[in-house]
């Protein structure tokens, strides 16, 4: 075991603070990282604050994790001192089930989470990314492409995979109608990818003064959501929609811009339940739908398609010391497009 600096939340009510936390020796299979950004994911602040239920404290939020690798494992052939790697929200499985051996390790029963997870080794909970190191297993330790920024990288490893999976899987090419509602972490991150698989996007938004970075970030048309006449202009006219908001909103309001057969997915994980109309699923045979980030090989594969594209996530750096100033901005939707924390900051601690 060894000592590592972090931020941690003591409970739902305190702000987050500086903390000394444990990190297990390398086994044969694992790699130690020296974690040089991480970003800030509304998860986050989900999970400190309680808003799901199930927060055991202290928790050391951040799962998306980039750095250098320090140190290998006596097994590790795929990794060397020096790499630049990342690791998202996910830090083991159990590698046996269907769904491990379907690539979904997402949905594996016996998912480990990067943080807030039984910790199986050090006994306790998983700690995640607001912290100078993390000892990982190979297994889900990703490769970041040679041509992008490693800050603007971080939050690809939950925003972006969170985003192209789901467009992935619906089948998002050339030529389809996509809407994206919310511009934040993983709004913006969606917009950019929808736009590189070549669909018309169409941005959603509370806040009509995003209007021309969604523009700049690749949407073709902006809606701002409390306008219903330009609501009423897409009716019907959506093959897919991709609903990233963080809180309690009208989910009918965007069933009905679907066209038939359409799909909304949410991946925004309000905390409080949200309603639906019978009619706006069986007008039209829509589909309503969610997804959860996605699995090991698929986050390979959005890394080099966002290597190939040149897509980076549009971030605000910011030191570990003013991490509560950022998490209330967030819950302001103040945010543009992803807050990064530069792990450097932590060395005067
Ligand atoms: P974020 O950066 O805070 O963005 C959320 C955006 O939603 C805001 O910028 C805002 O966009 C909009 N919004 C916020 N409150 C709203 C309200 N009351 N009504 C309507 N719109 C509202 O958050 P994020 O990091 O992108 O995460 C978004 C959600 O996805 C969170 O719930 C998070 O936990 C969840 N998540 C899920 C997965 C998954 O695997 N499914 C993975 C990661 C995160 P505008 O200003 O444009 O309106
Ligand atoms: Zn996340």
């Amino acid at each position: 075991m060894y000592k590592s600096k972090a931020y941690s939340a003591a409970s739902a009510t305190a702000p987050l603070a500086a903390d000394m936390i444990e990190r297990r020796d390398l086994t044969d299979q694992d790699v130690q990282i020296e974690i040089l950004f991480c970003g800030i994911c509304h998860s986050d602040l989900h999970s400190v604050r309680d808003e799901w239920g199930g927060a055991v404290y202290p928790i050391v939020p951040g799962h998306e994790i980039v750095g250098r690798i320090a140190q290998v494992g006596s097994d590790v052939t795929q990794f060397k001192p020096g790499d630049a790697v990342g690791v998202g929200c996910m830090v083991d499985s159990d590698g046996t089930c269907p769904q491990c051996k379907a690539g979904l390790e997402q949905f594996c029963p016996n998912m480990i989470q990067t943080y807030n997870s039984p910790d199986k080794y050090l006994g306790g909970m998983t700690y995640g990314g607001y912290s100078d190191s993390i000892v990982v297993d190979q297994r889900f330790v990703l490769r970041v492409p040679p041509n992008l920024d490693l800050a603007g990288v971080a939050p690809l490893l939950c925003a972006g995979i969170t985003t192209y999976s789901p467009l992935h899987h619906w089948g998002i090419t050339k030529g389809k109608k996509v809407g994206v509602v919310g511009l934040g972490g993983l709004g913006h991150m969606g917009v950019k990818i929808a736009r590189a698989l070549g669909a018309h996007v169409v941005v959603f938004t509370t806040s009509p003064n995003k209007k021309e970075d969604a523009l700049r970030l690749g949407a073709d048309e902006v809606v701002v959501s409390h306008n219903m006449d330009e609501m009423q202009q897409h009716a019907g006219s959506f093959d897919f929609i991709l609903d990233t908001v963080s809180a309690e909103h009208d989910v009918d309001a965007y069933l009905n811009l679907l066209r038939l057969d359409g799909n909304l997915t949410l991946v925004g994980a309000s905390p409080t339940k949200l309603s639906v109309a019978a009619f706006s699923l069986i007008m039209g045979r829509r589909n309503l739908s969610g997804s959860l980030i996605g699995g090991i090989a698929e986050t390979q594969e959005m890394l080099d398609f966002c290597g190939k594209h040149n897509i980076t996530a549009d971030v605000e750096v910011i030191p570990i010391q003013k991490i509560n100033e950022a998490y209330d901005r967030l819950v302001k939707s103040d945010v543009k497009y992803r807050f990064c924390i530069d792990l450097a900051s932590l060395k005067s601690e």
